[in-house]
């Protein structure tokens, strides 16, 4: 999940779009107040922080998420409307991991997303474990274990299933998991996706049932 603080709609709006079709899942946000208020539901892999926004601005916000632990490991990319308005110094000193300028391109913005994502999952993956029911993924040991029970996944079956784990609850689309699996950014080749399902349903066995299909749509775990 990504967080996209951005008090402009249209921006804010088109970030998650962006940010969605390229296979994450993403969450636009207005402001400070309700940023507080979704941290204490669920914890984001990245927030895409604006700097200009109403009430507390990004550095303050910054500030605040570095200075709490809870927060304090969450990966930072400041937004902002005009380079002289983004102290670099101030930024990247108070903990942003990078910054973006408005306007920029979506491909420029997603692949600065997926370097931060990379730089800081190889610090924060190596204990990850992402679980449901009895079946767990251990994410930076590249290991799935049901009941207890290792399981073995070929490379990309594991990627599909962290995938779906990490998107809990939520239906991801057969071009969303390919973009994202096996970086395609077109339509077509999702028999790809389905293949790769059914060998690891199999695999899973009594666990591949968590795998639910939603016709017409994609896949799911956690309905
Ligand atoms: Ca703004």
């Amino acid at each position: 999940m990504i967080y996209c603080v951005e008090d402009e709609r249209n921006i804010r709006e088109l970030l998650v779009y962006t940010l969605e079709t390229t296979g994450f899942s993403a969450k636009g946000i207005d402001g400070g107040k309700e940023l507080w208020a979704s941290l204490k539901k669920e914890t984001p892999e990245l927030i895409l922080l604006d700097i200009m926004l109403p009430g507390e601005d990004g550095y303050a916000i910054l500030e605040k998420l570095k200075k709490k632990p809870s927060t304090r490991e969450i990966p930072v990319i400041m937004v902002t409307a005009k380079e002289a308005e983004f102290d670099k110094v101030r930024g990247l000193e108070a903990g942003a991991d990078d910054y973006i300028t408005k306007p920029f391109g979506m491909m420029e913005f997603v692949a600065r997303v997926k370097a931060v994502l990379r730089r800081c999952g190889q610090k924060n993956s190596e204990d990850r474990m992402l679980q449901y029911k009895e079946l767990c993924v251990l994410v930076g040991r590249h290991e799935v274990r049901y009941k207890d029970v290792k399981i073995d996944l070929t490379r990309k079956e594991f990627e599909l299933l962290q995938y779906l784990m990490e998107n809990k609850g939520i239906v991801m689309t057969r071009n969303q998991i390919l973009c994202r699996i096996w970086g395609y950014d077109f339509d077509g080749e999702t028999r790809t996706v389905d293949v790769h399902v059914r060998t690891l349903r199999q695999k899973l066995g009594e666990a591949g049932n968590y795998i639910e299909t939603v016709r017409g749509v994609g896949y799911r775990i956690g309905g």
